[in-house]
């Protein structure tokens, strides 16, 4: 039997299926036909919860005698968006130029294809790794998220399953193959700042209390001064005020009520419940000022409202896991990549709670853009990286 040892076969497979969130499109399906003559038990269990759609996910695994390494991804895609723009289009798996066309070509299908054949090479070489490898593959990471990474991890350790160690196939690197491993990620957390005022005419400030001057006063403090200016291994912590809401159609009335939203990426100094606090601090004392409101006698009504949960902030430290896979990318590619905690949050955030996880996969470029696409060159680098990977992990428990 052909094994599938081909990453732009694999990849070509996994394009061709529609699988825009939450749609599995015949993605997760065309896993298990890669995965099952591996060797792989295959189940795809579906999550479901009021509100949002019934998610399919996939959790395959190869038993062996040894450390158990988990492989983290998603088939799910975002929209295509213009489809007219797409120079190839988007579900075709076009090759032209040494590039395949695809929306996933990237984000990330590309990952999961590479792994499969990293597997499949190992297996057709090697008789395969001594340990366990298992994949863990949502169907909702795009999407809203709830019936996806978390539910399916909650659902794999009610079983028993324990493992030693995650790769996340996300695509890492900035510009060329074999730049970046991320190894953490900052925490996110929104908020929105309401201030009730009092409604009134334009021309009779002092008969009315202006929400606008007092969200300045608030505003103004949640950016300055700046958070911390950094740590070893994070960028400095950052809030952007990305909605300032009034809905005032009329130039000559005060309105009553005036809404700031912020997100925060916030570093190792803080943990959620300590950036809470400090935001509420600087609220509490900025709302008594009168820079904005001369004249005024209380406080600043407002009240503040997070929104979702925090994504807590992580640093993996793990030598043999970041190590081996420096050293994979190294043998392969040349040079030693960056260990970086820099980006937005990924499913990772949810693995750290299960066992150490970093991030490798393809260069991120094109992904969400018209025509995502792959150098075919890549995909048989991120292979070989991979493979090695595989090799060295594995081996190292054996000696
Ligand atoms: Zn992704």
């Amino acid at each position: 039997m052909k094994l599938p040892t081909d990453p732009a076969r694999n990849l070509a497979a996994l394009i061709r299926c529609p699988s825009v969130t939450p749609a599995e499109g015949g993605a997760l399906q065309a896993l298990e036909v890669m995965l099952k003559p591996l060797g792989f038990s295959v189940e795809r269990p579906v999550f479901a919860e009021s509100g949002t759609p019934d998610i399919e996910n996939l959790y395959a695994r190869r038993s062996g005698n040894g450390p158990h390494l988990m492989f983290a991804g998603h088939t799910d895609v975002v929209p295509v968006g213009d489809e007219a723009a797409w120079t190839h289009p988007p579900f075709a798996a076009d090759v032209a130029n040494g590039e395949m066309y695809g929306r996933g070509a990237v984000d990330m299908k590309g990952g999961i294809a590479c792994f499969i054949a990293a597997v499949a090479r190992h297996i057709d070489k090697n008789g395969g790794p001594k340990g366990s490898v298992s994949l863990l593959i949502t169907g909702d990471e795009e999407g809203p998220a709830i019936n996806g990474t978390t539910k399916l991890l909650d659902w794999a350790a009610a079983k028993g399953e324990k493992w030693d160690a995650s790769i996340v196939g996300e695509p890492t690197n900035p510009d060329t193959l074999g730049d970046m491993i991320k190894i953490g990620r900052r925490g996110s957390l929104s908020g929105s700042v309401i201030v009730n005022g009092r409604q009134g005419h334009a021309a009779y400030p002092q008969l009315a209390d202006n929400p606008v001057r007092g969200l300045m006063s608030l505003v103004d403090a949640l950016l300055h001064p700046v958070f911390d200016k950094g740590t070893k291994d994070f960028q400095p912590t950052n809030l952007e005020v990305t909605s300032i809401d009034v809905g005032n159609p009329a130039t000559n009335v005060i309105p009553a009520k005036a809404t700031a939203t912020f997100n925060i990426r916030f570093n190792d100094t803080w943990d959620a419940e300590t950036i809470q606090a400090e935001i509420h601090n600087r609220l509490d004392q900025a709302a008594g000022r009168k820079k904005y409101r001369p004249g005024k006698k209380t406080p600043v009504d407002y009240e503040l409202v997070w929104r979702d949960r925090p994504s807590h902030v992580f640093l993996t430290r793990d030598d043999k896991l970041i190590g081996t896979l420096s050293a994979s990318v190294a043998a392969v590619v040349g040079k030693t990549p960056a260990l970086s905690t820099s980006g937005g949050t990924s499913d990772a955030r949810f693995i750290k709670d299960y066992c150490p996880v970093v991030e490798f996969g393809l260069v991120g470029k094109s992904m969400h853009m018209v025509d995502e696409r792959v150098a075919l060159a890549d995909l048989e680098t991120l292979t070989q990286i991979y493979e090695r990977f595989i090799e060295d992990w594995f081996g190292q428990d054996l000696a």
